[in-house]
């Protein structure tokens, strides 16, 4: 069995009523599409096509997930593991809240920030098991994961940028030595 065939394997019986369902047909993920484009004036268009969202103990993915190769997934499954879980242990209506309005909805989002970092702490790991510690230590792929932080793609979420470097390299330095 592949990694991410395990990896669902796993997730299925960590999250009881754990499933992932394509987010272009999902009414609810359409309505936010709209939404988003409105209120990051036209910056954020790529939400249906470009990223994967949690909610609750759904991953919603986009049309091409299953054409995507399977150490692809599975890298993003696991970001993905880390957002069930604090669905898990915050409830849905809190971590809602939390994630869309605390302190506030866009330009400094300290809860969402403090959310996508665990979670993208978690990509660096898998990327770094399945591509090699090369992978998220590449400058490109730095840059990539902090501009997600900095960027129209969360809703500018946290502004630090020195900040963000010091996190995204103590998540490097605290890496598994490559065996
Ligand atoms: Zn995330």
């Amino acid at each position: 069995m592949d990694r991410y065939a395990a990896l669902v394997d796993a997730l299925r019986t960590e999250i009881p009523g754990f499933r992932i369902v394509r987010k272009d047909r999902s009414p609810l993920h359409r309505a936010i599409h709209r939404a988003l484009i409105v209120v990051t004036f036209g910056q954020m268009r790529s939400y249906l096509d470009s990223y994967q969202t949690t909610i609750g103990k759904t991953v919603y993915v986009t049309a091409d997930w299953d054409d995507w190769s399977s150490d692809r997934r599975y890298v993003t499954l696991r970001h993905e593991a880390v957002h069930l879980r604090q669905f898990r242990r915050l409830t849905l209506p809190v971590m809602a809240f939390l994630y869309l309005l605390v302190p506030l909805p866009m330009g400094l989002a300290y809860f969402r920030a403090r959310f996508e970092m665990e979670a993208y702490a978690e990509t660096i790991r898998a990327a770094a098991e399945v591509w090699g510690r090369s992978y998220p230590t590449a400058t490109e792929y730095r840059k990539y994961v902090i501009d997600q932080f900095l960027g129209p793609s969360y809703g500018w979420m946290w502004p630090f940028r020195r900040s963000l470097e010091r996190w995204y390299d103590g998540v490097l330095a605290r890496l598994e030595p490559e065996r």
